[in-house]
């Protein structure tokens, strides 16, 4: 295996976030510290700090670093120490992992099984060990676990599903793409303000992999 110096990499990579609009010190301390090039493979890790998506197999795809900073910016409002956040697709792991620098507890829900049990391995060679992990579809959220104070998913499904919102604690927030693909999808904030009321506000346009229904190995 070839060693590579990622350091310039991932400096470039924070100068560009700031340029962007990330501004909270806290979301670019956590992609500071987690190495982007552990959660691709050997391949795509030479493009691991560029401004793109990048390919994990199955047909996902990891979101560009803007992508998951903005959605870490959003779901934290930049708080740097929530209790319990649930993430709805951990693909390759680093969302989560990012999420792991600046929450106590993270759970991540998965429905391909080949993709958990290689996140588990990245994350325990790095020493995270806030994060838990479900074989599920993720529709469902993780109910044995909720109230979430912040709920990010990383597939766009074509309606924001109602197991998710009644799943965040009152004052969290529910960071979702919807739509479907192609036609543009909106990054949407639902806020829950009590029992029964929930505020939704849209953000950036984006382009996630769809939301799939049921589980596989
Ligand atoms: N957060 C990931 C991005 C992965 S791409 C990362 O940091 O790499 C989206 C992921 O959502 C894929 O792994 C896909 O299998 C998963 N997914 C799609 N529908 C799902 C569902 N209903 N439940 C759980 N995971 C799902």
């Amino acid at each position: 295996m070839i060693q590579r110096n990622y350091h310039w990499a991932r400096q470039t990579m924070l100068d560009r976030l700031v340029t962007q609009g990330i501004r909270s010190e806290a979301v670019l301390e956590a992609m500071a510290e987690v190495p982007r090039e552990a959660f691709v493979d050997e391949v795509q890790s030479v493009r691991a700090y560029e401004d793109c998506s990048l390919p994990i197999g199955q047909g996902q795809t990891l979101s560009q670093p803007y992508i998951v900073a903005r959605m870490t910016e959003l779901v934290t409002a930049g708080q740097s120490r929530l209790r319990r956040v649930l993430e709805v697709g951990t693909g390759s792991g680093y969302q989560a992992a990012v999420l792991a620098q600046m929450c106590q507890s993270v759970f991540t829900v998965e429905r391909i099984g080949a993709f958990l049990d290689q996140a588990k391995a990245r994350h325990r060679a790095l020493g995270l060990l806030n994060i838990r992990y479900m074989h599920r579809d993720g529709f469902k959220g993780w109910p044995s676990q909720a109230p979430f104070e912040g709920i990010v998913v990383t597939a766009a499904p074509d309606a924001v599903p109602a197991e998710l919102k009644a799943q965040l604690a009152i004052g969290g927030r529910l960071v979702i793409p919807v739509g479907a693909q192609g036609i543009g999808q909106k990054l949407t904030v639902i806020t829950r303000l009590d029992d029964t009321e929930y505020q939704t506000r849209w953000y950036d346009l984006v382009s996630f992999v769809p939301l799939l229904p049921g589980s596989l190995a």
